[in-house]
């Protein structure tokens, strides 16, 4: 006897079902000289990581775009700023975040302008994120099973 699996709707699915845990997400530290976050960026081959305080509350995000400008002088790049600022000082710390509980429309709107989004509970620590990659592959799979 053929079973059928029941298709879940995506109504159904919260950010949680879809996002990254946070033990798989390579991240930096607030106070991380920016040496350090370039150096992740570069090995993971993301773009941008989330930036976390010592007790992984969820802080911001940097990216190597944002590194890159702040060390490109007039005439040469300054490389010496990479060891004398740290991730806190240039870091985006006003950032979009989600809650594991929120929904799939929720999640689908944040990942519209954005890569990725980053997930954390009530009390501000860190949860995962949510990529855009995410989001799309689980609308395939709903449009087209
Ligand atoms: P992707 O959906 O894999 O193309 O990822 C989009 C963006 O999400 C990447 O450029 C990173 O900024 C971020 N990202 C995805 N996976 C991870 C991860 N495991 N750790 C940290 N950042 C990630």
């Amino acid at each position: 006897m053929k079973v059928m699996q029941e298709t879940k709707s995506l109504t159904d699915f919260r950010v949680g079902d879809l996002m990254i845990p946070s033990e798989k997400v390579a991240h930096v530290q607030l106070n991380n000289p920016l040496e350090h976050a370039l150096l992740v960026l570069i090995k993971s081959g993301y773009s941008a990581v989330p930036v976390l305080d010592t007790s992984f509350k969820l802080v911001g995000t940097i990216g190597k775009t944002t590194i890159l400008n702040h060390v490109l002088g007039l005439e040469r790049i300054e490389v010496e700023k990479l060891s004398d600022i740290e991730v806190h000082e240039i870091m985006k710390s006003d950032i979009p975040r989600l809650t594991k509980d929120d929904s799939f429309i929720d999640g689908l709107k944040e990942v519209i302008n954005s890569p990725f989004v980053c997930v954390a509970d009530d009390n501000g620590y860190f949860d995962g994120i949510l990529t855009r990659r995410a989001i799309l592959k689980q609308l395939k799979r709903n449009f087209y099973a």
